[in-house]
């Protein structure tokens, strides 16, 4: 039998779901909360909910995580996790812990069709989209595990980035389920402008957020003239910069917060000059109102590319900030273990490929799964 893993259906879709088993529509928001505030993936945990439902519901359904295929902290509190998806498939999470927030930035894709020049998910190719319950599993396995480490009930994670693996604008029916997931007050409860989609630039996906579910919004830019991004974003072919920038505007009618983040990763002599750096104020100062964030370009070889220097870096923030443009140079966190977002990627790929090796001996995936105290 295909028991029906209960992660993947929000509020609504697990209402329709209790219907369906003949049960009241409220009783879904008592197995939600069980499920997302307080990480039961047991039904005979449910103390309020009446013996015959949970025989009902463990004959039919299961609450189920990813295996995970290892985990790595770092000295400075930042975890990285590796879930297995099955057929040699694996997608990171990565926890960054700070003074004033959790953030946990996820998956949405195992592999992108996108295929940036300079991101080494891009390189693999596409492989699949995450179904909810995978997007989603990464959150309930890292908020639960860690709530149990830290021996507390208190929310460790407040901030959610989809900024791992995949483009999640390519995923959007998978997507939209878990973002509501994460908004309710019954499920994770976090404020709409604590959750971030990060997207290469899908412009009719964009419009759909807006109206479907507006939250925090940050563009993958990486260069203010067509041209250029065409080589390093190739969707830019499709949905060129204008037309971009036309659905940031529409979107900042609904967004949570009253700013798009541009992200810009530096790559040295490609789209790291000073008259970019003009051409970047020219295009946002005054028609878009946004928060530039650099990052510092994290090299793998099969790209061809070289991080930009600490000067360059610097100077080219100096041009934006002196014309006014909010702009911040993303620190890198975990470093000895490889994880920030959008970072990870070529170590991952690595680790995949070690993974489908492993896969064929399976002594050692065993050997590989972290036992996490419970
Ligand atoms: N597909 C989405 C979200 C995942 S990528 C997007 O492109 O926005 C998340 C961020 O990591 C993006 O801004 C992306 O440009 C950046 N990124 C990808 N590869 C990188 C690398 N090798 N070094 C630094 N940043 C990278
Ligand atoms: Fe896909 Fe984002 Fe990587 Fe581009 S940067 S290939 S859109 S994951």
């Amino acid at each position: 039998m295909n028991a029906v893993n209960l992660l993947g259906f929000d509020l609504e879709g697990l209402a329709a779901y209790c219907e369906q088993l003949g049960e009241k529509r409220f009783r879904a928001t008592q197995l939600f909360r069980w499920i997302h505030k307080r990480g039961a993936s047991d039904f005979d945990q449910m103390s309020d909910l009446a013996k015959s439902l949970r025989d009902k519901l463990a004959s039919r359904a299961q609450i189920t995580a990813l295996p995970v295929i290892s985990e790595h902290v770092s000295a400075d509190g930042t975890i990285k996790w590796l879930f297995d998806v099955g057929a040699g498939d694996a997608v990171e999470a990565v926890y960054i812990p700070e003074s004033d927030r959790g953030t946990l930035c996820i998956s949405s894709q195992a592999g992108c069709a996108v295929g940036c020049r300079f991101c080494s998910t891009g390189h693999q190719g596409f492989s699949r989209n995450l179904d909810t319950a995978e997007i989603i599993a990464q959150l309930w396995y890292a908020e639960h595990s860690l709530r149990r480490r830290q021996g507390s009930d208190e929310r460790v994670i407040s901030n959610v980035v989809m900024m791992g693996m995949g483009e999640p604008l390519q995923n959007y029916s998978a997507l939209l389920p878990a973002l509501r997931m994460m908004l309710d007050d019954h499920g994770y409860g976090l404020s709409r402008r604590r959750v971030t989609v990060s997207t290469s630039g899908v412009v009719p996906m964009i419009d759909r957020l807006r109206d479907d579910c507006p939250v925090a919004l940050a563009v993958s830019l990486h260069s203010p003239v067509d041209a250029l991004r065409d080589q390093l974003v190739p969707l830019n072919k499709k949905y060129p910069i204008a037309e971009l920038l036309d659905a940031c505007n529409r979107y900042l009618e609904r967004a949570p917060r009253d700013f798009i983040t541009f992200e810009y990763c530096m790559l040295d002599g490609v789209n790291d000059t000073p008259e970019l750096a003009h051409e970047l104020v020219e295009l946002l100062r005054g028609h878009v109102s946004c928060k530039i964030n650099l990052i510092p370009f994290n090299p793998f070889p099969a790209s061809g590319l070289t991080r930009s220097s600490r000067e360059r870096v610097t100077a080219f923030a100096d041009i934006l900030i002196k014309s006014g443009l909010i702009t911040t140079v993303r620190k890198t966190r975990g470093d000895d273990i490889d994880a920030a977002c959008g970072q990870l990627a070529g170590e991952v790929q690595d680790r995949t490929s070690a993974y489908v090796r492993m896969v064929r001996a399976p002594v050692l995936v065993k050997a590989a799964v972290v036992a996490l105290p419970s």
